[in-house]
């Protein structure tokens, strides 16, 4: 999976959607997907930078994303459901959900966490996945063969000192993602996680600003596992959660 090779058709009028496609994993994840056919919507919560993203999409495919901006840490149910009216109304299914946006919170011992910041860390992490799940369902069930993918971490599988609030975020990501991909397993629904490890973006450079950038891989390594866990080819893999980098040495 690591070394896959996508056919550039691969994703052709597949409606997908990207949260957190403004920045870092998700937007490469947009163009990746834009590239291979789809047609995107890309959802974050900063306009101007999604628009910047439509447009370079526009001018590079010649198709034009939907681009709907919500702020996932205030947003209320009944706006992700209008999401979802918006959607039916344009494209009437939703073929792929990369569930990517998130945030890191402050590291530090789970001792002095801030109650108030780890609610918004779970907000954003995962409750939000939880609401876009709960209203774009109808649209997955409509598709012939539709694709959701979660995003881990490291440390939502083995907790580290100090990641705290992030790290609980993941381990609460890793547990929806296997019960709701239970509850699809008779489905057309495929449902998978997937880890991106250390990654060249801004989110890392906060996590560990000791270290230099230059040795991490960047977003566009990981693609070739995003494009099969979202293609076609990756129909046999349900309820996995899948590393999309080789073990780092050290
Ligand atoms: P990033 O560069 O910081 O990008 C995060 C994205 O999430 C941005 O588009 C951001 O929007 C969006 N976002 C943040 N808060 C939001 C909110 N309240 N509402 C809506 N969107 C919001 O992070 P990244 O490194 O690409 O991370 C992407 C995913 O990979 C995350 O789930 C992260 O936990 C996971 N991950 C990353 C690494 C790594 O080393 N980078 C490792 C393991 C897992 P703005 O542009 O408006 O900020």
């Amino acid at each position: 999976m690591l070394n896959y090779q996508a056919d550039p058709e691969l994703l052709r009028n597949k409606v997908i959607l990207v949260t957190g496609a403004s920045d870092g994993i998700g937007k490469e994840a947009a163009w990746t997907y834009a590239r291979h056919g789809a047609l995107l919507v890309l959802l974050g919560r900063s306009q101007n930078k999604l628009d910047r993203l439509a447009a370079m999409i526009q001018h590079e495919t010649g198709v034009s994303p939907v681009v709907y901006a919500l702020d996932f840490l205030t947003a209320s149910p009944q706006e992700y459901h209008q999401l979802a009216e918006q959607l039916s109304s344009t494209f009437h299914r939703l073929d792929g959900l990369l569930l990517n946006a998130g945030i890191l919170g402050t590291l530090g011992p789970i001792e002095q966490a801030d109650p108030a910041e780890w609610q918004q860390v779970q907000q954003v992490n995962v409750t939000s996945t939880l609401l876009l799940i709960q209203a774009l369902l109808p649209l997955l069930r409509r598709s012939p063969a539709a694709a959701i993918l979660f995003t881990s971490s490291g440390v939502g599988r083995r907790g580290r000192a100090n990641w705290g609030a992030y790290a609980v975020s993941k381990f609460a990501t890793e547990g929806l993602m296997q019960v709701l991909a239970d509850e699809l397993a008779t489905t057309h629904i495929r449902v998978n996680a997937i880890n991106p490890g250390a990654t060249r973006t801004a989110m890392r450079a906060k996590a560990r600003p000791d270290e230099d950038p230059g040795c991490l891989p960047t977003p566009a390594a990981l693609m070739p596992v995003y494009l099969y866990l979202m293609g076609n080819d990756g129909r046999s893999v349900h309820g996995q959660s899948v590393d999309a980098q080789p073990p780092r040495n050290g």
